[in-house]
């Protein structure tokens, strides 16, 4: 008996049936004699559909706006829950990230967590009800709402698991557990028992959104039991992430993702000088833009210049230009140019630390299948080529099967497809 905290995602709060099926999984959790604090995401694409909105309006839109317009979704998940937890006869209340004190930094649209009030949760929690809290919002200490990211209910989750000191954050999805690579690319995709917390993390950052980037972070650093279930399969026990060194590595690879919401940019003929890289990313770095892959090489036409070429979310794409455009007139910089059409697509895996062959197999597999790589960057468990766009879906199939990741069964997937090139 403990704390458990649960997180259930847009699909499996797509309409009130769905909410009326997570109040029975909520109550099944709290009869185990366990206290209970659930985190919610909006209700199936309500989100999408906020954004929509905004778009029709402006085309840049406020980000504080933004941040007002986006946290109404979770709002309308968590009064709706708890009265179907009500409904069933169990006391339960639900809270805003300014009621429970779910403290960030004053940064609109990506803010990060720095603090969480635990008081009033254990208060609850004492009285025996259970506690519904918005996922994805948060307050600055000035009272400002901010959002996390997209996806950011489940480092909400694991925040508050972390700050509790809850026995296990379960997070519930649509699918059964973490996969070798997305079920809905690849049905064959196997389920993962367990995976580690470094591994999840380079998964989650290259594409693999089945779990928020900083939510594994979070894990890792506060140590929280994190699992990955099926909101549908009560039953299955889904993917527990844990420490590395907790688990025996069989595979040289353990799974593949793509990203497809990067855009490529060169910065052409920097004079070839110490300092002038740092420039250029310390200007980005200021407003918060976040840079993935760099490779700066020299000019082909001029060696006394180098062309930098990098890659950014594309929601930065318009922010980076305008900085950019002033590097270039400070640099004395010749171009700048923008490319798209890129999908970066990466290979995970512990395994592959110390075992030389695995850079060579990728590169000729996706050599073999007739896909050209842009650009290419390393970490220790991690392989990544920058392809175009159309030719991310036939990469990760290849690269799935050229690890040998595949399963005999076929992965079960609620929920629309996604959007996905
Ligand atoms: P939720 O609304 O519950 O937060 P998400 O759509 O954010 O759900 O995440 C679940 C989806 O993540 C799955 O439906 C699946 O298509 C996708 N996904 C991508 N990569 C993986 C992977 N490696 N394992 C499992 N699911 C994955
Ligand atoms: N509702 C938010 C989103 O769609 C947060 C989340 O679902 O985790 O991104
Ligand atoms: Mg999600």
């Amino acid at each position: 008996m403990g704390i458990v905290v649960q997180k259930f995602g847009g699909t499996s709060l797509a309409d009130t049936d769905k909410i009326k099926n997570v109040a029975k999984a909520v109550i099944k959790e709290k009869n185990n004699g366990n206290d209970v604090v659930v985190i919610v995401s909006a209700m199936g694409h309500t989100t999408d559909y906020l954004v929509k909105l905004s778009s029709e309006i402006s085309k840049n839109p406020n980000k504080r706006e933004m941040d007002m317009l986006l946290s109404t979704g979770e709002q309308v998940s968590i009064a709706l829950l708890t009265m179907a937890i009500q409904e069933e006869g169990y006391e339960a209340i639900s809270l805003n990230a300014s009621q429970v004190g779910i403290i960030t930094e004053k940064v609109h649209s990506t803010a990060r967590i720095i603090d969480i009030k635990t008081d009033k949760l254990n208060k609850i929690l004492n009285e025996g009800k259970i506690i519904v809290v918005a996922g994805f919002q948060g307050v600055t200490e000035d009272g400002e709402i901010t959002t996390l990211g997209r996806g950011g209910s489940d480092t909400s989750a694991v925040a508050i698991a972390a700050s509790l000191k809850a026995q296990r954050c379960d997070i519930y999805t649509d699918v059964e557990g973490v996969y070798t690579t997305d079920p809905r690319i690849v049905p064959n995709a196997s389920r993962l028992e367990i995976v580690s917390y470094e591994e999840m993390l380079e998964l989650a950052r290259t594409g693999a959104n089945v779990l928020h980037p900083r939510a594994v972070e979070t894990a890792k650093v506060y140590n929280v039991p994190l699992r990955v279930r099926s909101t549908f399969k009560l039953e299955n026990l889904g993917t527990y992430i844990i420490g590395v060194n907790e688990m025996e590595i069989s595979k040289n690879v353990t799974g593949v993702a793509a990203d497809t919401t990067q855009v490529r940019i060169v910065i052409c003929d920097v004079p070839d000088q110490p300092g002038n890289a740092g420039k250029v990313f310390e200007k980005l770095a200021q407003s918060n833009i976040s840079v993935d892959m760099i490779i700066q090489s020299y000019a082909r036409h001029n060696l006394n210049t180098n062309d930098i070429a990098f890659t950014v979310d594309e929601n930065d794409l318009k922010n980076t230009l305008e900085i950019l455009e002033n590097v270039k007139k400070e640099l004395n910089a010749s171009n700048i140019f923008v490319d798209d059409d890129i999908a970066k697509v990466s290979i995970v895996g512990a395994g592959m630390i110390d075992r030389p062959g695995i850079a060579s197999s990728m590169f000729n597999a996706l050599a073999k299948a007739n896909i050209n790589i842009k650009m290419i960057s390393t970490s220790e468990i991690k392989i990544s080529c920058l392809v175009n766009k159309n030719d991310a879906k036939k990469a990760i199939q290849v690269l799935h099967s050229t690890f040998e990741l595949g399963s005999d069964e076929i992965a079960e997937v609620k929920g629309d497809l996604p959007n996905f090139v």
